[in-house]
């Protein structure tokens, strides 16, 4: 059906060459035949939408148009809550544009096919919509706008679900993403202030130009039902967030109202309470755009200027900065959400281990301050940004050594407020995967708990099988007596799960991996990376590289990368002090300045009469990629049958740290060990990632005695000795050892 054969249900309100509102300057002629289509992805608003506002002057009709495609919502990896959400801020927008005698035209379908249709049907000659940041939308938007241009559609798109523009940001850093938070707050000072957000639109703004209903268009373009998507939802519980424009804007009210009443415009103190969703959160309507970053930004400004009388410092829009800094790191980069591939990612050998990720994702991990925020996480959609650190240092480098970008794609499905860029950045920063600081800071699921929510309140609301536990031990009801756990019908094992993991152990294992991954980082000097056109903040010192920019230049990024000084920032947001809540290991730092002696063990098979010298130094190659060291052994071709390179250990060689040492074996998990770190098993050629060990003792299980007693299996702290390079215990396991001397330097790529 062409626009001249559609129901013109609008046409009696249309105002042809209706005069301007007096505000505005004489339009040009309008020309007879704009038809404009705007099309909704994020930016679900009327207000500050800059594109819309283009499309409708001078335009004859306009439709705003929302792409879904049903066959793939239910089995996408979006959640149930994530989609209701939408759908409320889809009709929230539908009656919106009602108010103005139009509709929503909601379309099923894929981009690239229903709007090519549409276009046809509805005789459209601009299409408009808001600037997607995010390498997969630019990529689409390139696509479309490539296809537009072909058949002479004109297209019209704006910033607006950003503060800045980033490719000005990026332009202004010499073509490269700002990779630190005060990099990134240099280049902002040093440019004009964002644009202001625009009024909504209005009849006014319409200027006469009307959209053309059809009678069937609720039945063709209404929104659909979480039914209709396939959804089931006998069992849904009411929703604890509406989404939509409309609701967005009150809370935005009431987040300002509760701002100026407290006239705190800092953090506000962290409670019990505060873990759970507040009327005043806005978190996911910004993320789908049902508020505008800059109306937040400018309505704080005016108030912070009325009730301080001062202008605001830089700081007061610091959590809306952060996000503009993760979504300026990302635009550039297609595999920002992703390690391998991605310029600024540690390589972290993290391991697989679907049982235990099924257990963190559904809350079974036997933590209750873990599990509660999980079971929040999957039944509300939004968990508080201290519980985000809890169970993201949980799943990776705390306990479980899981790669975070398991982490971010459950966020991902149940987060409302998941962003592509927000949600990878913050995981890679919590996994101490880049953006990182502070990384001996662990957190200890119990004692954090303990902290956050004393009375275990948070804990009973989304744990009701432990809601008689009594307070003593409802953050860790493993260590509650027998008859307490009866009488509080909450049998451990049974009735709630054990605690998966001992985390004394695991994180002090994970602890020396993360401090080994770092100390062979912060050997590295990147060279010639210092940019010239790097914005550098005045009285800002110069201090040594960044860790991210060393991070950066170790995988040779072509894109994104640059360096900059970096002095100590916090972490984005709510940085806790409370260090009885972290598991600091001693002198950590002191520690990761040790020269590292490296030292291989080689074991000799059984039956062996090859003399352990043939493992000499010179037949080891090690070479760092990465960061991470790979390591072949060259064996004569002639023993190669005898001998496997079985462990292999970096070792700091420091007196005073008092650690074990745990090798394991892939094939033997050996009780009491964590099952951390199968990383031990190679043969020659095999890349590795080695843990860092503290100990002078060094414990080596053997793969050909199962029931080994740990204890029997210690070689002596003479490793540094290269005289006791032979080592055997007492159950005659054949060791060979071959000791190098300290690599003052890793070696250079
Ligand atoms: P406020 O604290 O009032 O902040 C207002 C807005 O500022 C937020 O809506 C958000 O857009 C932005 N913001 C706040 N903190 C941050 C931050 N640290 N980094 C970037 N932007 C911030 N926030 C997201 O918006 N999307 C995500 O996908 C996301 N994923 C996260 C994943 C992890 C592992 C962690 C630890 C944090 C993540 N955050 C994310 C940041 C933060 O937790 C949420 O923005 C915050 O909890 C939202 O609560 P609020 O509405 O009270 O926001």
């Amino acid at each position: 059906m062409s626009a001249a054969g559609e129901t013109l249900l609008a046409a009696s309100t249309r105002a042809h060459g209706q005069a301007a509102p007096a505000t505005r300057a004489p339009l040009p002629p309008r020309t007879a035949s704009k038809h404009t289509v705007h099309w909704f992805r994020k930016g679900l608003r009327l207000h500050d939408n800059p594109s819309l506002r283009e499309g409708l002057v001078d335009a004859i009709t306009f439709r705003c148009v929302f792409i879904i495609d049903p066959w793939f919502a239910s089995c996408s990896n979006v959640g149930i809550n994530k989609w209701r959400f939408l759908l409320d801020c889809l009709e929230d927008l539908d009656n919106s544009l009602r108010k103005l005698n139009s509709r929503l035209f909601v379309v099923r379908g894929q981009p690239a096919d229903a709007l090519p249709k549409l276009f046809r049907e509805w005789g459209t000659t601009e299409l408009t919509f808001e600037e997607d940041p995010e390498p997969y939308g630019r990529v689409r938007d390139h696509n479309i706008m490539m296809k537009c241009r072909d058949v002479g559609i004109n297209v019209v798109s704006r910033v607006s679900h950003t503060l800045y523009k980033l490719d000005k940001i990026i332009e202004l850093n010499g073509g490269k993403a700002p990779l630190t938070y005060h990099q990134f707050q240099a280049l902002i000072a040093s440019m004009p202030p964002p644009p202001p957000a625009e009024a909504t639109i209005s009849p006014q703004t319409l200027n006469g130009a009307t959209t053309p209903i059809t009678e069937d268009h609720d039945e063709r373009f209404g929104v659909p039902t979480l039914e209709e998507l396939g959804f089931e939802t006998e069992n849904l519980k009411p929703p604890v967030w509406i989404g939509g424009e409309s609701e967005a804007l009150t809370r935005l009210e009431r987040h300002l109202e509760r701002k100026a009443w407290v006239a705190s415009f800092g953090r506000p103190k962290m409670t019990p309470q505060s873990l759970l969703a507040s009327p005043t959160g806005l978190s996911p309507y910004l993320r789908f755009g049902c508020l505008s970053t800059r109306l937040f930004y400018y309505q704080l400004t005016d108030l912070y200027k009325r009730v301080k009388r001062v202008r605001p410092p830089l700081s007061l829009h610091g959590q809306i900065l952060w996000r503009e800094f993760f979504y300026c790191a990302a635009t550039r980069n297609p595999n920002f959400d992703r390690m391998e591939g991605n310029p600024i990612c540690v390589q972290i050998p993290w391991e697989k281990n679907q049982d235990a990720l099924a257990k963190w994702a559904s809350g079974q991990t036997g933590f209750p301050w873990i599990d509660s925020i999980m079971i929040q996480l999957r039944e509300e959609g939004w968990i508080h940004h201290l519980a985000r650190h809890a169970v993201a240092c949980f799943l990776t480098r705390g306990d479980l050594w899981i790669s975070w970008e398991e982490g971010m794609k459950v966020f991902d499905e149940l987060l409302l407020d998941a962003d592509w860029s927000v949600n990878a950045g913050m995981w890679m920063w919590l996994s101490c995967s880049s953006f990182f600081q502070q990384f001996f800071h662990c957190y200890c699921p119990v004692r954090f708990g303990r902290k956050t929510d004393p009375n275990g309140d948070f804990i009973r609301k989304y744990i009701p099988a432990l809601k008689n536990m009594p307070t003593r031990y409802i953050h860790e009801p493993w260590e509650a007596p027998e008859a307490v756990q009866r009488s509080a019908r909450c049998v451990v094992g049974r009735d709630y799960p054990l605690p998966m993991v001992d985390h004394a152990k695991v994180s002090q294992l994970n602890i020396e991996r993360i401090k080994q991954v770092y100390a062979l980082l912060a050997k590295y000097k990147p060279q010639n990376l210092l940019n010239p056109q790097v914005v550098v903040r005045p009285n800002v010192m110069q201090s040594s590289p960044s860790p991210t920019s060393i991070i950066t230049s170790i995988n040779q990024s072509n894109y994104l990368c640059s360096q900059t000084p970096e002095s100590q920032s916090t972490s984005p947001a709510h940085t806790q002090q409370a260090t009885d809540v972290f598991l600091r290991p001693n002198n950590t730092l002191r520690e990761a300045k040790q020269p590292m002696k490296q030292v291989v063990i080689v074991q000799q098979s059984q039956n062996s009469n090859v003399s352990p010298k043939t493992t000499d130094r010179s037949r080891i190659q090690d070479k760092f990629i990465n960061g991470q060291l790979e390591i072949s052994c060259d064996m004569d071709e002639s023993k190669q049958k005898n001998y496997g390179l079985k462990n292999l250990v970096i070792h700091n060689n420091d007196p005073q740290c008092n650690q074990d040492v745990y090798i394991q074996q892939t094939h033997n998990n050996i009780d009491g060990l964590p099952q951390a770190g199968q990383l031990n098993s190679f043969t020659d050629k095999t890349k590795y990632y080695l843990p860092s060990y503290n100990k002078s003792e060094i414990l080596v299980q053997n793969t050909h005695h199962r029931n080994m007693n740990a204890s029997d299996q210690y070689i002596s702290n003479a490793l540094d000795n290269e005289s006791k390079n032979n080592v055997n215990n007492e159950n005659s396991m054949s060791t060979d050892t071959v000791i190098y001397p300290d690599t003052e330097n890793p070696p250079e790529k």
